[in-house]
Order: structure tokens, then sequence, then C-alpha cells
């Protein structure tokens, strides 16, 4: 590990790296919390502006969706959570954890990264490895939406991480010649996210559905949906609906999987 991209998260060079779009964020960076998505939902409990970000060098809790585990190593990994407000009259954030795919997927290639993948409808990929999830969770109040993004990366993976997680997991330094230092890296997804999250505000998910197919690791291959409870579905990953739904090719025609509790698998 180089010194650079073992840097401690250091909020003085994160805002240095956002330049003059530090003025849209709020960084509150913890040595330790249980979840930075709970303290952010904290934060939009509060009234804490769009913008709050929590990052932590270690999650105690870290949070998946429905209640798994997201692990992470200090150094090694970072997580952080995003407080992000939409105008007052906007539609529900649908395919919101998709966007932030293209977010993300947008700032690594930036900062060198090869072989990255999208993998329906929120983890990050790289020649097939999961390299990051993205957490989304929305809160309405007074009609006007919110939402916590939570995103989890591995910068570099520990053997741990590595042997407890049941698919295979990867990290960004094998997609690049140097991983960068997470200030910088933290700087670059901020930055990106702020772009991606205007645009969508304009656009909804249908302006960046061209973008995210372009990166579907899936895209033309068998899988199967699992979800709790109900029958396992087959098909052909055949893209992504203007709204964020999985078209699926199946024996009985193209099927729309838009529940954000199913889980994809490749065949
Ligand atoms: P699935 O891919 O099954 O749909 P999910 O999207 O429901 O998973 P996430 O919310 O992305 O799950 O994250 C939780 C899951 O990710 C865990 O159950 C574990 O399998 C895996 N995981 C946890 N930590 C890491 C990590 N650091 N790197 C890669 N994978 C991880």
């Amino acid at each position: 590990m180089d010194a650079i991209s073992a840097e401690p998260l250091d909020r003085r060079l994160i805002d240095a790296a956002l330049g003059h779009l530090s003025s849209r964020f709020a960084l509150d960076v913890r040595e330790t919390c249980a979840s930075t998505s709970d303290v952010a939902h904290a934060r939009l409990r509060d009234g804490a502006p769009s913008g709050s970000v929590v990052v932590s060098e270690t999650q105690t809790a870290g949070r998946g969706r429905r209640g798994r585990n997201w692990l992470s190593a200090p150094g090694d990994s970072l997580t952080f959570s995003l407080l992000w407000r939409f105008p007052a009259g906007a539609q529900p954030p649908v395919g919101l954890s998709l966007a932030v795919g293209v977010a993300v997927a947008r700032a690594l290639e930036g900062l060198g990264a090869a072989g990255i993948g999208l993998k329906w409808p929120n983890d990050i990929l790289a020649d097939g490895a999961k390299l990051g999830g993205i957490l989304i969770e929305t809160v309405t109040e007074g009609g006007r939406h919110g939402a916590v993004i939570g995103i989890g990366l591995n910068v570099r993976l520990p053997r741990e991480i590595a042997a407890a997680v049941d698919l295979r997991a990867g990290a960004l330094d094998g997609t690049m010649s140097r991983a960068p230092s997470r200030n910088l890296l933290l700087a670059r997804l901020l930055a990106s996210l702020a772009d991606v999250l205007d645009e969508y505000e304009r656009t909804g998910f249908a302006g960046f559905a061209r973008e995210w197919q372009a990166r579907h690791a899936h895209a033309g291959r068998l899988v199967r949906i699992l979800a709790e409870g109900a029958e396992t579905i087959e098909g052909r990953a055949a893209g992504v609906d203007a709204d964020g739904a999985l078209l699926l090719e199946t024996a009985s025609g193209v099927r729309r999987i838009v529940s954000g509790d199913v889980s994809l698998r490749a065949t």
C-alpha cells in the first residue's frame, strides 16, 4: 500500500479537492460510527441541508439492503452517506440507485478505473467482482422527497472481507495502476453525484438509461431473479426501462422487474 492511497480521511483535503464545489457539501468526517446512513437519517430528521455528507473510517454496523451487512476495513474502504433533498413537487425518486451507479462509474472511470460494470439494481462491479454497493433510502416529509444515499467501496480488499462475502468481491486497486487517496476519491464521487443529481432532477432516470445500459454487467445474459417468499424468475437481462425497471426476456414474454427487494444472479 503506498502513502497516498493510505492517507487518512481529512476534511480539509476533501474540501480542497472539491474546489468550488465544496460550498455544496457539508462534511462530517468521523473515526467511527454504527452506520453513516443512520447518522445521515438523524441529520435529515433534524433539518440538515441537502449536501450533508457523513464519512467514517470505520462502521460498526454498516448496512446493505434488507438488513444485510456491508463490511469495511479502516484505510482500505470508503464508506459514506450523502443526504439529498429533492425540490418541492418533484416526483418520487424512482431509479435513483441506478442513476447513482452511473455517477459512481463516471467518477471511477475519470480516475482511470477500467472494466467498471453496473449490476441491477445497486452494485458496482469490476470485471464481474463486486467492489461497491449503493444503498438508497428515501424519506417523504410534507410531500417533499429526500434521500440518504449510502455508498461503500473497496479501495483495497482485505482477505477477511473477501472470505466473508457470499459473492466474488473486488477492489478499486485492481482496476487502475495506482489507487487514489480516499480524500480525492470522495471528492470526485461527490462532484459526480452533484452533476448526476442535478440532471436527475430535470430528467429522472430516463436521462441516464442509455449510459447505465452501456455499463450493464449482465446485458444479454441469462439471470435469475430471487425474491424472498416468491418464485425465482429466469430470463435474459435485456436492459432497463426509463424508470429503472429491469427488462427480463422470459419464456412468457418480456417482464418488468420493479421491486428493489430482489437479487439478481447470473445463471
Ligand atoms: P445482492 O447482490 O444479493 O442483490 P444486495 O444488493 O442485496 O445484494 P447490498 O446491499 O449491495 O446487497 O450489500 C450487502 C451484501 O454485499 C452482503 O450480503 C454481502 O454479500 C456483500 N458485501 C458486504 N460487504 C461487502 C464488501 N465490502 N465488498 C463486496 N461485497 C460485500
